[in-house]
């Protein structure tokens, strides 16, 4: 009965592929061979068995549910694209931090500054660009927009656009 006392689910995710509403179920559909993962709630899309999963200890949606292909177009736009623009920032920048505290403030400048440029060519606000949001076709928008470019121009971008602000 806990569970019903509580406040109303929030609002089931809507596909972006099939525009269906998702059903709430869990990992014990979804990941039958990881028993650790049966009691996570999960958001599934009977359309197109897209699924995602939800913030920690709540059933509100990480994102918007994906199916095979978008899960590894948005997993692919990750970890080949604009991780490695931040991630590699102290080297492509040619920082010199004096300590750990110093790298991770550039690490996090970097994320957020990558994450600014590739709003602003997308057309999206900050808070809308995650991968977990993404569509297909945002996918390979993103990845044509972040194509060639490279940590030092992301940063000249940023200090421009805050110069003329
Ligand atoms: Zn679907």
């Amino acid at each position: 009965m806990r569970n019903a006392a509580r406040s109303a689910l929030p609002e089931a995710p809507v596909c972006p592929a099939c525009h269906l509403v998702c059903r709430l179920t869990n990992g014990r559909e979804v990941y039958s061979h990881r028993p650790d993962l049966h009691d996570k709630p999960i958001w599934r899309c009977d359309g197109c068995d897209g699924y995602v999963g939800c913030h920690p200890g709540t059933t509100r949606p990480l994102g918007t549910p994906a199916g095979a292909e978008l899960r590894r177009a948005r997993m692919l736009l990750h970890d080949q694209m604009i991780d490695p623009l931040w991630m590699t920032a102290i080297e492509a920048g040619g920082y010199q931090p004096e300590d750990r505290a110093a790298r991770a403030k550039i690490v996090r400048a970097a994320r957020n500054r990558v994450y600014a440029f590739l709003a602003e060519r997308l057309g999206l606000s900050r808070e809308e660009t995650h991968t977990a949001f993404f569509d297909l076709e945002t996918c390979r928008r993103a990845w044509r927009a972040l194509q060639g470019v490279t940590y030092p121009e992301i940063r000249a971008w940023a200090h421009r656009r805050r110069s003329s602000s």
